[in-house]
């Protein structure tokens, strides 16, 4: 049986780069991987999946109706896995329906994402694929201010660290990968 699988990170976690390269070693072999992102973030161009060290990868958006867009593909074309980026942006309905494809058509699904934001609550992506996901993996990353493991976002205004604004605020600058006392430290400073 095919598993749905959440890879987490903070922001520079090396996340597009892994998905453009999972991407990367189906097609290789000659297998077909869709790849999908959310239309949320659209820094990285139009249907585009990009990492910073410059690879991209074309994608298309994810919507409530993607496990019959995948089912219509997978009859004509084997289908061998499907990777999402930026999957903290996912509605609950679709995570569900990519566990629907994992377990009714069999194909591995592969998600990437934040786990939180920059309070530190749950995207509702995020949330459900913790919820459903049969394997779960961290990617980790440094803290900006210290060595310890980055485990939140700490959200960056002219320099300056800020605990509030909207949930979605995209723009890579705007955010830093830091540990949780890096996090308290800075928002003390506030
Ligand atoms: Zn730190």
């Amino acid at each position: 049986m095919a598993k749905l699988y959440y890879r987490y990170g903070t922001m520079q976690s090396n996340k597009s780069n892994q998905i453009i390269t999972t991407h990367h070693q189906y097609t290789t072999q000659g297998k077909k991987c869709l790849a999908y992102s959310t239309p949320v973030d659209s820094r990285s161009g139009y249907k585009k999946i990009k990492s910073r060290i410059g690879l991209e990868l074309l994608c298309e958006y994810m919507h409530e109706g993607v496990y019959e867009e995948v089912e219509t593909i997978h009859e004509v074309t084997r289908v061998h896995a499907v990777v999402v980026d930026e999957a903290q942006f996912l509605s609950k309905t679709e995570v569900h329906r990519l566990s629907d494809i994992a377990d009714y058509l069999d194909i591995p699904v592969i998600c990437f994402g934040l786990k939180t934001d920059f309070r530190n609550e749950l995207f509702e992506g995020s949330k459900t694929l913790l919820e459903l996901s049969d394997a779960i993996d961290e990617l980790k990353t440094i803290c900006q201010y210290c060595n310890k493991k980055a485990t939140l976002n700490l959200r960056m205004m002219d320099g300056q660290p800020v605990n509030v604004g909207e949930t979605i605020q995209i723009g890579d600058e705007e955010y830093v990968p830091v540990c949780r006392k890096c996090y308290k430290d800075r928002l003390d400073l506030i």
